[in-house]
């Protein structure tokens, strides 16, 4: 099957809508992207989200870490269709020593939603993910979700992102009750009310037109009760936010603030409805040599934000996760893999929709394909039709917890390095090569990752390794000239180490160092970040 094509003389890509979902651990995440595709006609029955996490996950040695501490590892995009717009949702873990995968799955979406829990406002990763969209424009469409439960007050919850995020909001519905008294959802602009048709607080199963919040078509018990308080906040709502701005919310200065239950169904093709109207089409990619590369140009480009290695560990096959930037790719082309220099042959591209994996035949900028290799790709790579660009802006981040590898099995020393290198290349782990000493370095953001490398080493690689403490704290990347890097290596030889593509790094044993050698060499830059090609 190949995705839609244009319709109405459109370009195919402007009907693409890729995006992902942000939030906190437990605030709806999983719940949302399963209402979202079967309202998108992708799954059949609830459940499916998570019955094909369990399939695979039974599959898969490795990911005994997910199931044991019910956190969700490994990303995945899923593609439906609705009314003729294609949407590619793309998965992030919510796990916040994850979050490097989600930072990077970030740029490769166009439009982010972000899911609050009524009752907690904005937690500790909502913030940070939001962050992340901030600093790459990615506009934000806020769900507030269950609201069928007892949570904070609505206007408690747009003041919180207003303050919290310094952000316009905009809400586009109202919470008409909540909790016990719960309701439904109040469209104030559309003048559409949306509630059940059995006892309240019943999942959603109909749209109500109304005049205003006085018709009497609202009459009933519960609805008087909070009548007095709904007018009073439309109103309260009406004034004391922002309209919606169209420019405002595609330059990420206005969010749109949705109220929903995803659970029982509340809010969610509004959301779809949203998304289709009004968030952005594919956006336009940075590259090297301040190259822009448009979606409307014909030859095609991509760049790699994902591996996913073994998903099926009898094979030692990847899949990189290519998003489409420009041109139409057709299965079967050759791309150029501008940092290896070579051409590749796209034989067997795969569109990932809900249920299954596709064949793709012909994709889209704003699409992303899967392409099976066994090693060639890596994060950050850039596939052209021969143009000589990298794409920009995927980061590596300095790891804050750096261990060095105990191997028990002396002889399984290639095995290990092979293992750290690929997983290395997933993005998984970085690797740091002392100058001095034999033992490498892994540097991880967030201690769960440890394990994830501990255990798939041993399942893909047959090999058992442990991780001691080291006297280091943080990694920076060096960035000098030959002579001076040369002068550092001599005074600092055993703070120095290779990154798996041997360029040098200082691993510092604390804070109070990381200031006192910066000072010490002033022409150097010391970075904490760095673009992964
Ligand atoms: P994730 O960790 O963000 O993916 O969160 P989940 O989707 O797994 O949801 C966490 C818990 O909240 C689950 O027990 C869900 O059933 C529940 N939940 C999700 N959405 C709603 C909602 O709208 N209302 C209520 N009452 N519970 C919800």
């Amino acid at each position: 099957m190949s995705a839609a094509n244009g319709l109405n003389g459109e370009a195919p890509y402007a009907k693409r809508r890729t995006f992902a979902i942000i939030s906190h651990p437990d605030a709806g995440k999983t719940t949302l992207t399963e209402k979202l595709l079967l309202s998108g006609g992708a799954i059949r029955a609830a459940g499916q989200v998570r019955a094909r996490g369990e399939r695979r996950r039974a599959r898969s040695d490795w990911m005994k870490i997910e199931q044991e501490r019910g956190i969700s590892v490994s990303s995945s995009v899923m593609t439906f269709e609705r009314n003729g717009i294609i949407y590619n949702l793309l998965d992030t873990p919510g796990h916040e020593d994850f979050s490097e995968d989600t930072y990077r799955t970030l740029t490769a979406v166009d439009a982010a939603i972000m899911v609050i829990d009524a009752a907690k406002g904005i937690e500790s990763q909502t913030r940070k993910l939001f962050e992340v969209c901030r600093l790459r424009d990615i506009p934000i469409i806020t769900f507030v979700n269950k609201i069928d439960r007892e949570g904070r007050h609505a206007l408690e919850i747009l003041d919180e992102v207003q303050e919290a995020l310094a952000l316009d909001v905009s809400p586009m519905t109202w919470p008409v009750g909540m909790g016990s008294d719960f309701f439904g959802v109040y469209d104030w602009q559309k003048k559409l009310f949306y509630t059940s048709d059995g006892e309240r607080g019943g999942a959603f199963t109909q749209t109500k037109t109304v005049s205003g919040l006085d018709d009497p078509i609202l009459t009933g018990t519960v609805f008087d009760r909070i009548m007095d308080e709904l007018q009073e906040n439309v109103e309260l709502g009406a004034e004391g936010y922002a309209a919606f701005d169209k420019d405002a919310f595609l330059e990420g200065h206005l969010t749109p603030v949705f109220f929903g239950s995803a659970l029982r169904d509340y809010g969610v093709e509004e959301l779809l409805d949203f998304i289709a109207a009004h968030a952005p089409a594919p956006h336009s990619q940075a590259a090297t040599g301040g190259r822009t590369i448009m979606p409307e140009e014909d030859k095609v480009t991509g760049f790699v934000f994902k591996v996913q290695a073994n998903m099926d560990p009898k094979h030692r096959d990847r899949i990189a996760f290519v998003r489409l930037c420009s041109g139409t790719f057709r299965r079967g082309m050759k791309l150029k893999h501008v940092r290896a220099g070579k051409q590749i042959a796209v034989s067997a591209p795969i569109f990932f929709f809900a249920e299954e994996r596709e064949i793709a035949d012909l994709a889209y900028p704003g699409d992303v394909i899967g392409v099976p290799n066994h090693g060639q790709l890596r994060v950050g790579d850039t596939l052209t039709e021969g143009e000589e660009i990298h794409v920009t802006g995927l980061p590596a981040f300095a790891p804050e917890i750096l261990r060095r590898v105990r191997l028990s099995d002396t002889m399984r020393v290639k095995q290990m390095r092979q293992g750290l290198q690929d997983l290395a290349e997933e993005g998984l782990v970085q690797i740091f090569k002392p100058d001095i000493g034999s033992n490498w370095i892994v540097g991880v953001v967030g201690v769960l990752q440890l394990d994830v490398v501990v255990d798939r080493l041993k399942a893909e690689y047959g090999t058992e390794i442990g991780f001691e403490a080291v006297n280091l704290s943080t990694a920076r990347w060096i960035e000098t000239d030959q002579a001076t890097l040369q002068k550092m290596i001599e005074a600092h030889r055993m703070s120095i180490a290779n990154d798996r593509d041997d360029r040098p790094v200082f691993l510092f044993k604390n804070a109070w160092e990381v200031g006192y050698i910066t000072d010490k060499y002033p022409d150097v830059t010391f970075r904490e970040t760095r673009e992964i090609v």
